[in-house]
């Protein structure tokens, strides 16, 4: 049988794209490379395979008539017009569950690091600051202390039960009480900001949740407050927050993800109270093998008529 033909519309990491090379005639990325390959392929491509920060809009798809499955590795897919896809019965799927570790221990991790300032103390050491000047400033204890957390979803309660291992009391905002949970809910983020000294922001990204957190939500954590988001840049008004560094209205924050990303606000780079990493909350070997795996998985299942792995919820 002759292999199905999909498009790729984001640079694959090699565990996904050498995979689906064995069982498909993968189009990498031709739609933008060359308008007149991809006219010639267009008719052809029946899966588009993307990442979770892929664009996958209507007229994308419009372009592709035998379109039959976008499969996103990620589990965030806010680029991906879904409501177009379902208008067209094509399903849509994601790769949620295999990563909530590994972003809930980042998570962990830039709390840590933003409190203990971390990074700092390696700098201070590496500049021959000790020598010179003495111990360090003290920093800030986070056993025991009160966290909130923005999106109580799958990698949320991750943290959760992270955080109840540091003694920490946990409440948390989202669209909806868990009354399953103990955690303490607050309807808005505001609300919940005003209660806690570390404030973890981990829903989705989209239309719904930008600038969930905004100068008002920073206010209300206040100036001994800190802010972390492993979520999606969009979540977080980032131009609000650099003002709200700079004149002290929060302690600090630590930050995976940005408005636009691979360019975070150069105002951060040099702040002393930021830890900034590169969105790599789920990048290890192990996880992302899972994701690719789960990625292929679906378009595998797909094409064999078998039920799909992990339909959006849309698509279920
Ligand atoms: P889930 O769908 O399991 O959880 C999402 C949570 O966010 C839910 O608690 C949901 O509320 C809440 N939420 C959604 N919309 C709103 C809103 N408008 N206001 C308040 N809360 C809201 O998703 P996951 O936990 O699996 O993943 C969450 C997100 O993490 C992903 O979508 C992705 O954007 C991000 N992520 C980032 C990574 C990184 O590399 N930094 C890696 C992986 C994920 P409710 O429970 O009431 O529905």
């Amino acid at each position: 049988m002759s292999r199905p033909h999909i498009l790729a519309v984001a640079k694959l990491v090699p565990l996904l794209l050498d995979q689906l090379h064995t069982a498909y005639v993968v189009h990498d990325r031709v739609h933008e490379a060359s308008p007149e390959e991809f006219a010639k392929v267009a008719s052809n491509i029946r899966a588009i395979v993307g990442g979770g920060e892929s664009k996958v809009t209507r007229a994308l798809m419009n372009q592709l008539l035998a379109l039959e499955l976008i499969s996103i590795m990620g589990v965030g897919y806010a680029g991906v017009d879904v409501a177009a896809a379902v208008e067209r019965d094509v399903p849509v799927t994601h790769t949620p569950g295999v990563l909530n570790d590994e972003v809930a221990d980042l998570a962990i991790g830039l709390m840590l690091s933003i409190a203990r300032r971390i990074p700092q103390a390696d700098q201070y050491v590496r500049a021959g600051r000790w020598g010179k000047e003495g111990a360090m400033p003290l920093t800030r204890k986070v056993s025991g202390a009160r966290l909130g957390i923005v999106g109580l979803g799958r990698i949320g309660q991750a943290i959760a039960k992270r955080a109840e291992a540091f003694g920490m009391s946990i409440a948390y905002t989202a669209r909806s009480a868990k009354p399953d949970l103990t955690h303490t809910y607050y309807p808005t983020a505001t609300a919940l900001a005003e209660q806690v000294d570390f404030l973890i922001v981990i829903t989705p990204g989209g239309a719904e949740t930008r600038h969930l957190i905004n100068a008002e939500v920073l206010a209300a954590l206040g100036s001994k407050g800190y802010l972390i988001n492993v979520a999606r840049g969009s979540v977080v008004d980032e131009a609000a927050l650099v003002e709200a560094l700079k004149d002290g209205v929060i302690a600090g924050a630590a930050l995976d993800v940005f408005e636009k990303e691979p360019h975070p606000s150069e105002a951060l780079w040099t702040m002393d109270n930021v830890v900034l990493t590169p969105h790599i909350a789920s990048a290890t070997w192990q996880t992302r093998q899972a994701m690719a795996d789960l990625a292929a998985g679906n378009l595998h299942a797909h094409f064999a008529g078998e039920k799909l792995l992990s339909p959006v919820p849309e698509c279920n």
